[in-house]
């Protein structure tokens, strides 16, 4: 399995390759060369399997020559620390409608479920080729704290994290700056989390700077991350019927690697029947899906913060395909999103997306409704994100099994759950003293040149040490 970019002027490389480097070297994210068919009777056959088992025989046909043993067992072991042995169970809030919770992971949100199986990917191929890695990610809150909390203490391994300043919720900045590992450093830069990972994307496209420092990235334009969450989605429909059944679901959006990762469970033959988009008010994908125009207006800070994105980096990946592979218009794509701030997607291409992707958006007024509503006809407490996919799904309920993504445990973002509701819910035992650690952050300034030498400082201290 050969992975190429999206931009088309990198070379191919093996998952392993892909995984270690992040972003392409052109600027463009990996994708696999051809997505890997499972017949109706395979995905029958995962019919009561752990959702260990399901994911190695789903993950399996995409990491080519990576050993076999040494996959399964490093898959067997990678979401022990969750705190649910379903890892991802369903909950069922209406006749035909489910919450899949994803956020049993060491720092409540679903980035966890991809992040516990990468860092120890990562970390066995570090140990099988040696050298040293400096991960850098941007966050929007939850990458970063799933992205330490894998990383924190392991051996060659540095891990910096950029995230933006007062625009991450208490408990998502603690989980950052409260590790005393050395090798975690929390990185506050004054802007947004696009120009977070603006910064990122330019570190990424120094070459001699990131092979230098050995940069590895985390963020969703890591392939295997995707490829991870595609996991779940099998999970989720399978115990609802599939491959006999279809199941449509219902997906909080930012960045878009989430939902592109349903996109690629549905390659695979899953029976998806709609995979909808849900955003917050910086609903520009909602926008481009109903119009063709990808056009940002400015993000504005709201409840649900770890989906105030306007640049949806794994778009990129959609677009690509529905351009049928066409790597010229990518880059001519999003040269005039860089340069002019935003870009019409071709008819043909814009006509595959709308078939690919439904898609709604939630103001705040309706995303805290959500909470009261979930609230009051279900008695569960949802995240302000989970919620803004619940308004979504509202059009969306019927016939067909529908799945809304769970993304984030309500006590990650307390102050939104008890505004909408009164309640205050609490954290879960293992996490009840993040209050009281004391933090650790370092500011930075917009400014590449900076950022490097904050990397290469902290990196030969390190080394010296
Ligand atoms: C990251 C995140 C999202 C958005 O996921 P994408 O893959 O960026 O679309 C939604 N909800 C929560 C809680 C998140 O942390």
């Amino acid at each position: 399995m050969r992975y190429v970019s999206t931009r088309g002027e990198a070379p191919a490389l093996s998952f392993e390759e892909a995984m270690m480097t992040g972003l392409a070297p052109d600027g463009g994210l990996y994708l696999p060369e051809s997505v890997p068919v499972m017949p109706e009777t395979e995905i029958a056959a995962l019919a009561g399997l752990s959702f260990e088992e399901t994911a190695f025989r789903v993950m399996r046909p995409f990491v080519g020559d990576w050993p076999e043993e040494e996959f399964r067992a490093l898959v067997a072991e990678a979401w022990g620390s969750f705190g649910h042995i379903a890892r991802a169970p369903l909950r069922q809030i209406g006749p035909s409608h489910w919450l899949l919770e994803l956020f049993h992971g060491p720092t409540l949100a679903f980035k966890d479920v991809a992040m516990q199986l990468i860092g120890r990917l990562m970390r066995a191929s570090l140990a099988r080729r040696g050298g040293r890695v400096a991960i850098l990610g941007a966050t929007s809150g939850d990458t970063g704290s799933a992205a330490i909390e894998a990383f924190r203490g392991v051996p060659g391994v540095d891990v910096f994290i950029l995230f933006p300043e007062g625009r991450v919720s208490e408990v998502q900045r603690r989980q950052m700056t409260t590790p005393a590992e050395p090798n975690v450093h929390a990185l506050a830069l004054e802007g947004t989390f696009d120009d977070c990972q603006r910064l990122l994307k330019d570190a990424f496209a120094d070459r001699a700077f990131a092979e230098g420092v050995g940069l590895a990235g985390v963020n969703s334009i890591n392939w295997a991350r995707v490829l991870a969450q595609v996991v779940y989605y099998v999970t989720a429909a399978v115990a609802l019927g599939a491959p006999g059944r279809a199941v449509s679901f219902v997906v909080p959006t930012g960045n878009f690697g989430d939902v592109y990762a349903g996109h690629i469970a549905r390659r695979m033959g899953l029976p998806v029947e709609r995979l909808v988009v849900a955003t917050n008010q910086n609903d520009i994908l909602h926008r481009t899906l109903q119009s063709g125009e990808s056009r940002k207006a400015g993000v504005r800070p709201s409840i649900s913060p770890s989906m105030d994105i306007e640049v949806s980096s794994n778009f990129e990946r959609a677009l690509f395909e529905a351009y049928g592979g066409d790597a010229g218009a990518v880059r001519a794509d999003m040269a005039a999103l860089r340069a002019e701030g935003g870009f019409r997607v071709g008819q043909g291409a814009w006509g595959r997306l709308r078939d690919w992707f439904a898609s709604g958006r939630a103001s705040e007024e309706e995303t805290a409704e959500a909470i009261r509503r979930a609230w009051r006809e279900t008695g569960e407490l949802v995240c302000p994100h989970t919620a803004v996919a619940l308004h979504v799904a509202r059009d969306v309920v019927g016939a067909t099994p529908l799945v809304t993504l769970a993304t984030a445990h309500p006590a990650k973002f307390p102050d939104a759950v008890e505004a909408a509701t009164g309640l205050r819910p609490a954290l879960p035992p293992r996490l009840a003293d993040l209050y009281d650690r004391p933090e650790r952050v370092t500011r930075v300034r917009d400014d590449l040149g900076a950022l490097q030498a904050l990397i290469r400082d902290r990196l030969r201290a390190a080394r010296a040490a």
